[in-house]
């Protein structure tokens, strides 16, 4: 049963760096049984936030990245926040140096890094990583204002917080050795450490602004749901071990496994992001997705509240699994929702009066049909254009422009059939039909 930790700095939001690594310390607690705690790193006093650390909180929570212990929630080795950990920084610091293996400058408390050793660690993605004392520096633990540096702070708390894995960007593992340095003096066993590779843009670049957006609610924003963002990261640097991409919470817990971390840089692709975000969109329950698109249309200020919850939800399971995200599905379906935005695209004037004079026939059969069923209509039309010898496209493709205003659709007779007769009709005199 691991114990592990996500230990941000609420200097920002949640990034796509952090909810990563979040999500993988989650990952191995769910998978073996143990506990995700959630400790704020927050002796940066100039730049840590209350705000960011409840943004941060927010962003897990979106994720679906729940924590057993934490400095809101409180639990057995608390506080998780390390500005009220100070004494206990203290105390261990006062004990180096009574002990003599440490030295004060002014107010500093600073470590003595003893020469001739070998800090080594078996990393459980990179390997065997193994550093002589000689090339590092001492160690300032206590800075001058009484704060902890990172490198010391970070091996009291995983130390007194019971925590047995330590799971987090590769970016640290040059501060693992002196962290050892630390364990080693205290005589504490250390955890086992596990790294995460880093994640590069497109073009191979460390990810930045530059690749779009960052903050994991950014994705939220743009019409990404809260699974796909997670099954993405997960998949990024890790593997189920056969070539399937796309899976739920519960498949990624019983298949993750540290040891199929890969230390190759994950690369950050939009396009799988896309993929990911549609194959789940086209898996949700009918309500469900309905509450995820509503947001969109509501900010496009169509009127939601205008139709019945079926009907909202049976226009989207029309779109028949169009849409990457949210918002564009949302954006492709407008036209179930109202009539303006179909006027807005589409006014009329590219049919001639010739051919308005016979779709104004068809359309006039069209609406007295008994059968308000798309194969009826189909039907009918099929016949009608048989007779009439008009082809079947020449009547389909206006009533497609007259009732969504955009040239590809779902089934046009399906649309017709799920807008009602009375709304068609409306939409067809409009354009003078
Ligand atoms: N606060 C550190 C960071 O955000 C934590 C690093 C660690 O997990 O040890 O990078």
């Amino acid at each position: 049963e691991a114990r592990v930790r996500f230990a941000p700095s609420p200097t920002g939001a949640l990034h796509i760096g952090g909810g990563h690594t979040a999500l993988f310390n989650w990952l191995w607690a769910r998978h073996t049984g143990g506990k995700f705690i959630l400790r704020i790193e927050d002796t940066d006093r100039e730049r840590s936030t209350k705000e960011y650390e409840e943004t941060i909180m927010a962003g897990m929570t979106w994720m679906g990245l729940d924590w057993d212990e934490g400095p809101d929630i409180g639990g057995p080795y608390g506080p998780y926040r390390q500005s009220e950990r100070l004494e206990i920084y203290h105390k261990y610091a006062q004990q180096l140096l009574d002990e003599g293996k440490a030295y004060t400058e002014g107010p500093a408390i600073i470590y003595k890094v003893p020469e001739g050793i070998s800090l080594a660690f078996d990393d459980i993605v990179y390997g065997r990583i193994e550093v002589r004392s000689e090339t590092l520096k001492d160690i300032v633990m206590i800075k001058s204002d009484g704060m902890p540096t990172y490198n010391y702070a970070v091996v009291i708390d995983d130390y007194t917080m019971g925590i047995n894995y330590v799971i987090r960007g590769e970016d640290h593992i040059s501060n693992t050795p002196k962290q050892l340095l630390i364990y080693k003096a205290l005589g504490w066993e250390e955890p086992q450490f596990a790294h995460l590779p880093m994640i590069l843009g497109k073009d191979k670049k460390k990810l930045s602004k530059r690749h779009g957006a960052t903050s994991v609610y950014e994705y939220r924003d743009l019409g990404y749901m809260p699974d796909s963002v997670f099954n993405f990261l997960a998949i990024l640097g890790w593997s189920p071990g056969d070539d399937r991409e796309v899976f739920s919470r519960e498949e990624a817990i019983k298949l993750f496994d540290l040891k199929r971390v890969t230390k190759r840089a994950a690369v950050f692709d939009m396009d799988k992001l896309n993929f990911i975000n549609q194959e789940h969109l086209k898996e949700l329950d009918p309500m469900v997705r309905l509450e995820m698109v509503e947001p969109f249309w509501k900010e496009a200020m169509l009127p939601v509240e205008k139709h019945s919850r079926e009907y909202l939800a049976q226009a989207l399971e029309l779109m028949g699994g169009r849409g990457r995200t949210t918002k564009e599905l949302a954006e492709y379906s407008d036209y179930f929702v109202s009539f303006e935005p179909v006027k807005n695209r589409y006014d009329g004037s590219d049919v001639s009066e010739e051919d308005k004079g016979i779709l104004k026939n068809f359309f006039g059969d069209l609406l007295k049909l008994d059968s308000w069923k798309a194969e009826s209509m189909e039907e009918f039309a099929r016949s009608w254009s048989n007779e009439k010898d008009v082809k079947m496209k020449n009547l389909a493709m206006p009533l497609r422009w007259a009732l969504t205003g955009v040239k590809v659709s779902p089934g046009i007779f399906e649309v017709a059939e799920h807008l009602g007769r009375d709304e068609v009709k409306e939409r067809l005199a409009y354009y003078g039909f």
